[in-house]
């Protein structure tokens, strides 16, 4: 730099530069009472404004920003991460002068007198002089703040949301859940069209017991099921209606504080039982690893048969890795699944295929398959009762509604 351009011109006016300050703030969740991984989705909000993507949960537990002392940051958490549904921003911080962490500690069990608010703080710190301290808060995650960060459709709402050439019958019948329930149950009219009668299709809903362990006095009418995406409801009565079905229950649709995040952000459906007027099936295949005849006449003995010997002959690849037995083990397990598919339940197979190609749909859990992205065509697998998620899943089927502006 030369001398001149070093000059201090003598006339400018002096002007003040803000250095803005910036602190560090970090919300970190527990959530090991219910699920240590839960990806919960979530939204960041600092003074009012939506800062980032909608994004999830991950391993770390942790999200973080660094904002301008001062700043108001808030979180938009689960449905509620949803553009229409940024109503209730939760765990507001001010940020003063010191770095800012909210441990925020799942809690199960009925805890309606804790909200979603961070409370005093404790300050430690700094760890090195002239830097910060960091003022440290803790906060619950319940039930109830469960329900808080979980949206409530109206009827409007769900009306909206249905495909135009949703018959009026189901439409009239999803707006009725929503307008509220006077019991836990649904009578749809439906109007075959095979046969030029009308069908009445019974639909039961049976609590589920999580919400009422973690929610003093929640009703299933009134605050589980419309917490409900309405898709979810629209896709399954649509494929009833088509297959004649008579009679469904259904054992979970909201529910707070268990299992994956699809349930807790309304965006799952079990059913156990479905029955037309010539077949009644109990959505279940308990008894495929019992020793011996298994009572299930969904599990035949020649299945477990095959199974076995099919499990056999893979140990028995996997030691050799050669193609001979590799090959004799891929076609011993061809054998078990066309024995498993002879005694599933025509119905059974008819309505996962239906709930398979609606666009609304994006997981189909049940008892034989399992379909963890029914988008693709290389992601279902037969239902082993061996991982966690197939163990939960052999006995109902699981919906997983597919709504990108929640969760994807
Ligand atoms: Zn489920």
């Amino acid at each position: 730099m030369t001398d001149a351009a070093c000059k201090l011109d003598a006339s400018a006016a002096v002007k003040t530069v803000p250095v803005c300050a910036k602190r560090m703030v970090c919300y970190e969740f527990d959530t090991k009472a219910t699920d240590a991984g839960v990806a919960i989705p979530y939204l960041v909000v600092i003074n009012g404004k939506i800062d980032g993507k909608l994004n999830k949960l991950d391993r770390s537990r942790k999200i973080m920003r660094t904002v301008n002392v001062g700043s108001t940051v808030a979180l938009y958490l689960n449905s509620d991460v949803h553009p229409d549904h940024r109503s209730t921003p939760v765990y507001a911080v001010e940020v003063g002068n010191n770095h800012v962490l909210i441990r925020i500690t799942e809690k199960t069990g009925q805890h309606a007198d804790l909200r979603p608010v961070i409370g005093t703080p404790s300050t430690r710190g700094p760890d090195k002089p002239g830097e910060p301290a960091q003022d440290c808060y803790q906060a619950p995650l319940t039930g109830n703040i469960w329900m808080t960060v979980s949206h409530r459709y109206t009827e409007v709402e769900a009306d909206k949301l249905l495909a135009l050439d949703t018959a009026v019958e189901i439409r009239q019948a999803i707006g009725s859940i929503y307008r509220g329930l006077k019991s836990a149950r649904l009578q749809i009219p439906l109007t075959m069209k095979t046969a030029d009668r009308v069908q009445t299709l019974n639909v039961a809903f049976e609590e589920s017991g999580n919400p009422q362990k973690n929610i003093a006095g929640i009703s299933t009418t009134a605050d589980v099921l419309t917490r409900t995406h309405p898709w979810a409801f629209e896709a399954l009565f649509k494929e009833a209606s088509k297959l004649g079905i008579t009679d469904m229950l259904i054992t979970s649709c909201w529910r707070p504080c268990y299992g994956s995040i699809a349930h807790r952000a309304g965006l799952g459906l079990d059913v156990c039982y479905i029955a037309t007027p010539t077949q009644k099936v109990k959505i279940n295949r308990i008894g495929l690893l019992f020793k011996g005849h298994s009572n299930n006449p969904y599990v035949s003995d020649a299945e477990k048969k095959l199974r076995n010997e099919s499990l056999a002959l893979q140990a028995h690849a996997n030691n050799k890795s050669d193609q001979e037995a590799t090959q004799a083990a891929r076609n011993k397990r061809n054998e078990r699944v066309e024995e498993m598919d002879k005694t599933q339940p025509k119905v059974m197979s008819a309505l996962r295929e239906g709930l398979r190609i609606q666009p609304v749909v994006g997981q189909l859990l049940d008892p034989w398959y399992i379909d963890l992205n029914t988008h693709s065509n290389t992601s279902r697998s037969i239902n082993e009762q061996q991982s966690k998620t197939e163990q939960g899943h052999a006995h109902h089927l699981h919906i997983t509604i597919r709504e990108p502006k929640i969760y994807e």
